[in-house]
């Protein structure tokens, strides 16, 4: 919550309870008919998505059917949401939005004529119908975010690669921009689980996948694909700014400081880099970077080839 501006904070058990009229009187609303029919569409309305944004925006344009307003923003910085619909003003009404001791984030109405105090009630009325519809959006933005995540590694999981990468190539012919991908492979893994077990093993992989994403910009284009394999997604990457950027990634596994019992290991990662043909499909790029990463195995391993 900002200090700058004035914030309500909005559990809605207790604001029920309030409108029912069990803690004080009950405001009452100069468009009560209008209010209640734009509650009833409300409630129909915000059923019909289970996108935050999509349902933040409904709810901004239809509450403008009986409250002009400028601008809302949301914020919900745990799920990484922030955004802003309209233009900026000056007046401001903050809310944060509890319901069962769930926190659903904050929003904040603004615009250049201050606010009534009519107004306000009736926004927290109508408030009461985003919650239900907002609370089922975030919860399916947690289910889906852990459908596609790889909970060891925190990376995507192939899935979640089979998605982005589809998604990505499709943006690369329409905009006609180069697109690169590396498949990478750790080099003898299966002695480091050998030699000191499934749980060194496991702590090793995260060590390698914390390195590749400690080395990219965009941390949500590496992926875990297998035990042990990774596949970083270059969007708008030359085979040739790829080849760099497989180099640093290989010196940053070499780099990461990676102790057992005391002693100091190291890592190395074998890479293959392939970059879009024309007309090429996904499963074939995927292929050529696969034949690329295991001719650096064949080559002694710890190197980047690049697909022909
Ligand atoms: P190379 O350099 O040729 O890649 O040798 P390698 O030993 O890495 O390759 P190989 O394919 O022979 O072995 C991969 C091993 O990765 C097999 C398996 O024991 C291990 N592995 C796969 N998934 C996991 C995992 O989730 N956790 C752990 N600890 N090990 C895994
Ligand atoms: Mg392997
Ligand atoms: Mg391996």
């Amino acid at each position: 919550m900002s200090p700058r501006k004035p914030t309500n904070t909005i559990d809605f058990d207790t604001a029920k309870l309030q409108r029912l009229g069990y803690t004080k009187p009950a405001q009452k609303p100069i468009k009560p008919i209008s209010l209640a029919q734009l509650r009833q569409q409300l409630n129909l309305r915000l059923q019909t998505s289970l996108e935050v944004e999509r349902i933040i925006e409904m709810f901004f344009n239809e509450v403008q059917q009986l409250i002009p307003l400028n601008t809302l923003s949301y914020e919900l910085s745990s799920c990484d949401l922030r955004f802003e619909l309209g233009e900026r003003a000056t007046h401001c009404a903050s809310y944060h939005l509890n319901h069962q001791d769930q926190y659903l984030g904050e929003l904040t109405f603004r615009r250049s004529v201050r606010f009534r105090e009519e107004e306000l009630a009736q926004l927290e009325s109508l408030l009461a119908s985003l919650v239900y519809p907002l609370r089922n959006a975030l919860l399916y933005r947690v289910a889906v975010h852990s459908a596609l995540r790889d909970p060891l590694t925190e990376t995507g999981n192939r899935i979640a690669m089979e998605q982005a990468l589809g998604r990505e190539i499709e943006i690369a012919r329409r905009n006609l921009q180069p697109l690169s991908i590396l498949m990478i492979d750790i080099d003898h893994f299966k002695q480091i689980n050998d030699n000191h077990g499934h749980g060194t093993g496991d702590e090793a992989l995260k060590a390698v996948a914390g390195a590749l994403k400690s080395s990219l910009r965009n941390v949500d284009m590496v992926f875990r694909i297998g035990g042990e394999e990774f596949l970083v997604l270059l969007s708008n990457t030359s085979q040739e700014a790829a080849s760099m950027v497989g180099e640093r990634l290989r010196q940053a596994v070499m780099n990461t400081q990676y102790v057992v019992n005391g002693e100091a290991m190291t890592l190395s990662i074998s890479l293959g880099c392939a970059s879009l043909q024309p007309g090429e499909s996904k499963d074939s790029l995927m292929h050529r970077a696969d034949c690329a990463m295991y001719a650096s195995k064949r080559a002694g391993r710890n190197r980047l080839s690049m697909a022909s």
